[in-house]
């Protein structure tokens, strides 16, 4: 992509009425748009982040048999009656009504839906077991919307539904979502901690989060360092100082973010919904239900919590927009700009994402500034001075020295 035509605009002062890391940054370099509080709008480099995240989810969940749908979000009343919690979320759910009086809903969470989807196609045991994913807007009214992409009254969520026979076989695929939550937050360049924590609204048992250690985090967990342990401050009869119950280690405190929660749903939706399967001994049974929310927008929100110095973003290579950032230092015969076109057009061809900027009439100093802002892991710098090395200049965002590396040599170093 050539930055002249690239849609962005980046800005050199933080956004006023901004607190969190994140919105400052990704306003400032204009991932994304901000039309009222909590709600977003994603432009190119935003979306290109987004996209990245949602495949790295998708491949996770096709890889453990999960099949993706994509649900409506405009939701009847009547499934949420059928469960109770059409007044239970009045606090949280956008409603409104339309001009026959019939009130519909903006979906906050899938549950009441996807069970009343699944009780018209499920009705043996040779149905399940069955994993249905989405990557889909949610809709919440969310008081405290300040954080950025953390807390959006407007956000991206991947949420899944499993539908078992048994308990037993519940139990099974919640152990590999557990891993595959940890893997799919791994790859996004995050350190996830598994935390038991409360039910919530959801299910009168413990449900489990996945924590990242952030210090503007709004959850604070008691964790070992060794991973075999975390809860929830709110439910730990642990503290600080104490010993892991698992290996002896001492706990520590550390302000966190929640970016999954899953939740062992049990009957609790098929029984209010009469959603039923026959069994092998040919008796009719509760299908049992586990649900698995992983926050897509509040994963981009975490990553920049996380990835940040006082210049920018630092994009872990995964998720970056683009993997490389060409910049080309102007000359006055126009010979860099002539080797900077030659190695755009190669790397393209060698599939590298590469972002080009290949303006002219800005400063170095601008140019450099705002790749620092962009954050794009690779920075590749072409001027008169490298040219007469027959090289370039590579500096990695996350380091602080750069190298001059043979053009030749530039496709072993970038591991093409
Ligand atoms: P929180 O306690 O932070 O309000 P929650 O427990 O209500 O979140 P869940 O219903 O568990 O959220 O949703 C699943 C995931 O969706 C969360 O783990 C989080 O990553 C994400 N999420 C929830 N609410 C928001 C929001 N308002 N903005 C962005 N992401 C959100
Ligand atoms: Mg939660």
């Amino acid at each position: 992509m050539l930055q002249s035509q690239l849609f962005y605009k980046t800005l050199k002062e933080d956004p006023k009425d901004e607190q969190s890391i994140n919105a400052k940054l990704l306003l400032r370099a204009a991932f994304v748009h901000k039309e009222m509080a909590g709600v977003f709008s994603y432009l190119p480099l935003g979306l290109r982040v987004l996209r990245k995240i949602e495949n790295i989810i998708r491949e996770e969940m096709d890889n453990i048999g999960g099949q993706e749908i994509f649900m409506s979000v405009l939701q009847p009343k009547a499934i949420w009656e059928e469960t109770g919690r059409w007044s239970k979320m009045g606090e949280i759910m956008y409603r409104c009504q339309e001009e026959s009086g019939k009130e519909v809903g903006l979906g906050s969470t899938h549950e009441e839906m996807i069970t009343d989807i699944i009780r018209r196609f499920v009705n043996s045991y040779e149905d399940l077991p069955l994993y249905l994913y989405q990557i889909q807007t949610k809709f919440r009214k969310e008081l405290r919307a300040k954080s950025g992409l953390l807390r959006g009254r407007e956000f991206g969520m991947k949420d899944l539904y499993s539908f078992h026979s048994s308990e037993e076989d519940f139990r099974k695929f919640y152990e590999i979502i557990k891993k595959s939550y940890l893997k799919i937050i791994k790859k996004c360049g995050l350190d996830p901690i598994f935390t038991e924590a409360s039910g919530g609204d959801f299910t009168e048992q413990y449900t489990h989060e996945f924590q990242v250690l952030a210090k503007d985090g709004e959850d604070t967990i008691i964790y070992c360092e060794k991973r075999d342990f975390s809860e929830n401050k709110e439910i730990s009869k642990l503290s600080v100082g104490q010993k892991c119950p698992k290996c002896g280690f001492l706990l520590k405190e550390g302000k966190s973010i929640e970016v999954g929660n899953i939740f062992p749903l049990g009957t609790r939706y098929s029984k209010d919904m009469n959603a039923y399967f026959i069994d092998k001994d040919g008796q009719r049974k509760l299908i049992i239900m586990g649900c698995y929310g992983l926050g897509l927008s509040r994963l981009i929100g975490s990553i920049v919590e996380v990835h940040n110095d006082e210049k920018g973003i630092i994009w872990p290579s995964s998720v970056a927009p683009f993997q490389v950032h060409l910049i080309h230092i102007q000359d006055k015969k126009g010979k860099v700009r002539e080797e900077a076109d030659k190695l755009y057009v190669n790397l393209q061809k060698e599939n590298v994402e590469v972002l080009y900027d290949d303006r002219i009439n800005v400063s170095v100093g601008e140019k450099l500034a705002e790749a620092d802002l962009i954050g794009i892991p690779i920075r590749i710098i072409i001027s008169e001075k490298t040219i007469a090395e027959k090289s370039v200049e590579i500096k990695k965002r996350s380091e602080a020295n750069a190298k001059l590396v043979k053009i030749k040599e530039l496709g072993k170093v970038l591991k093409l």
